[in-house]
C-alpha cells in the first residue's frame, strides 16, 4: 500500500474486513523497522453482490488452464469449485493435484479481492469424480456434455428456476476433462440424477465451457 499505491493519510480505498466490504480512508501510516502499517477508518459498508449459488465440479486439466478458469470463475461469482479426477484426467496431473490446491485457493482469494467480492469461493480438496457424482445433494445437478443435442443449459435452468418457486435454485455444474467424459461416467451421471445439458453446437475447451456456463447462469439468476 505504501510503496506501490503510495497510500497516505486521506487516501480512499475499498477494504474487505471480516467478510464485509467497506469504503475506507487511510487514517495513519506508521513506518517502523523497514515495514509500514496502514490504518484505516471504515466509513461505510458497501453492498457486495452475493455469490452465484453455483458449484463448478471441474475435472482437473492442464494446470495453467485450470488456474485461469478458477480466476475467471471467481470473477463471475462462483460459490465453490470442486476439482475432480475423471477417467481421462492425465495421470500426472491427478497425482500433482493434491499439492496444487493451496495455490488454487490463493488464486481464488486474489481474484475475489480484485473483483470486490466480500467472500472467497471455497476450493474443495481434489476427489474422485464418482464420489462427487454419488454424493447426496439438494442442488440441481447438471453435466455439460458436448454430445447433448436437445437440452441446453438455458432451458434446464429455466425449468429448475420455475420448479424452485420462490426458493433460489442452487446448482452444481460438472465440466469434463480435455478428452471428454468416458461412457461409464456418462452412465454414472445418469444413474445419479444429473441432467446432461449443452452449451451449443461447438466444442469448447473445458475452461471456456466453465466461463460460458457461469455467464448463462448469471444472465438467468441476476
Ligand atoms: N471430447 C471432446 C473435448 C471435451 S471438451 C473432444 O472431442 O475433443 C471438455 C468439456 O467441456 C466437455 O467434457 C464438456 O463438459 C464441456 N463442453 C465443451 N463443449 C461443450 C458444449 N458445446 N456443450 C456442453 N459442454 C461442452
Amino acid at each position: 500500500m505504501t510503496r506501490v499505491l503510495r497510500a497516505q493519510v486521506g487516501t480512499e480505498a475499498d477494504v474487505i474486513a471480516g467478510g464485509h466490504v467497506f469504503h475506507a480512508v487511510v487514517a495513519a501510516v506508521v513506518d517502523a523497522h523497514g515495514s509500514s502499517e496502514v490504518r484505516f477508518n471504515l466509513i461505510a459498508e458497501l453492498d457486495s453482490a452475493p455469490a452465484l449459488p453455483v458449484t463448478l465440479v471441474m475435472c482437473i486439466y492442464k494446470f495453467d488452464h485450470m488456474e485461469w478458469a478458477i480466476e475467471k470463475a471467481t470473477e463471475l461469482g462462483v460459490s465453490s469449485v470442486a476439482p475432480v479426477i475423471a477417467r481421462r484426467t492425465e495421470k500426472h496431473l491427478a497425482l500433482a493435484a493434491e499439492k496444487r490446491v493451496e495455490r488454487w485457493r490463493r488464486i481464488a482469494h486474489e481474484a475475489a479481492q480484485q473483483s470486490r467480492r466480500s467472500d472467497v469461493p471455497l476450493i474443495h480438496d481434489p476427489m474422485a469424480l464418482a464420489e462427487r457424482v454419488r454424493a447426496a445433494s439438494s442442488a440441481t445437478r447438471l453435466v455439460l456434455a458436448e454430445q447433448e443435442r436437445s437440452t441446453t443449459l438455458r432451458t434446464a435452468l429455466e425449468e429448475s428456476i420455475a420448479a424452485a418457486g420462490s426458493e433460489m435454485a442452487t446448482l452444481e455444474i460438472a465440466i469434463g476433462p480435455e478428452g471428454g467424459w468416458a461412457p461409464e461416467e456418462e452412465a454414472l451421471f445418469d444413474a445419479n440424477g444429473w441432467r446432461a445439458v449443452s452449451l451449443g453446437p461447438r466444442i469448447l475447451r473445458a475452461e471456456t465451457a466453465a466461463i460460458a456456463a457461469l455467464s448463462v447462469v448469471a444472465s438467468q439468476l441476476e
